[in-house]
């Protein structure tokens, strides 16, 4: 058990130090959604192109706890070239996992799994959800 809690720290400091698909783009194709956590003073900006019901590109960019940042980077790289609905279906599996209820584990990779810890911490649940309420209400948008 510690090994594997070692493991899943690394992985979260890994896509905390070398985000994935940050940075925003300029560029009107993309749809911009902000959202904050001000009980830790999570600033997140979320980017999504969409095109024929697939999540085509998707950045991300501001300021937050290692958790925020890292399940940003995270949820960045995960839904890359994914179909909307299947998108929709992944982020409300991963909200089963932080709140430690049972989820599918097929749609689960290590990646998101690093981030499975916080169920036993309530006020970190909101970190590491954040990037991936921002997503899902993009891909609600119309
Ligand atoms: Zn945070």
């Amino acid at each position: 058990m510690e090994n594997i809690n070692e493991l899943y720290r690394q992985v979260i400091m890994d896509h905390y130090k070398n985000p994935r698909y940050k940075g925003l783009i300029n560029n009107s194709k993309y749809l911009n959604i902000f959202m904050s956590n001000p009980s830790c003073g999570d600033e997140l900006t979320i980017q999504l192109y969409l095109e024929d019901g697939i999540v085509k590109d998707l950045r991300h960019d501001g300021k937050g706890c290692s958790i925020c940042c890292a399940s940003a980077s995270i949820i960045c790289e995960k839904l890359h070239e994914v179909k909307i609905d299947q998108s929709l279906v992944i982020i409300q599996n991963f909200y089963e996992m932080v709140k430690g209820l049972k989820f599918n584990e097929e749609l689960i990779n290590t990646d998101e799994l690093s981030l499975q810890g916080v169920a036993k911490f309530p006020a970190r649940i909101k970190c590491a959800t954040l990037a991936w309420k921002a997503v899902e209400k993009g891909l609600s948008h119309d």
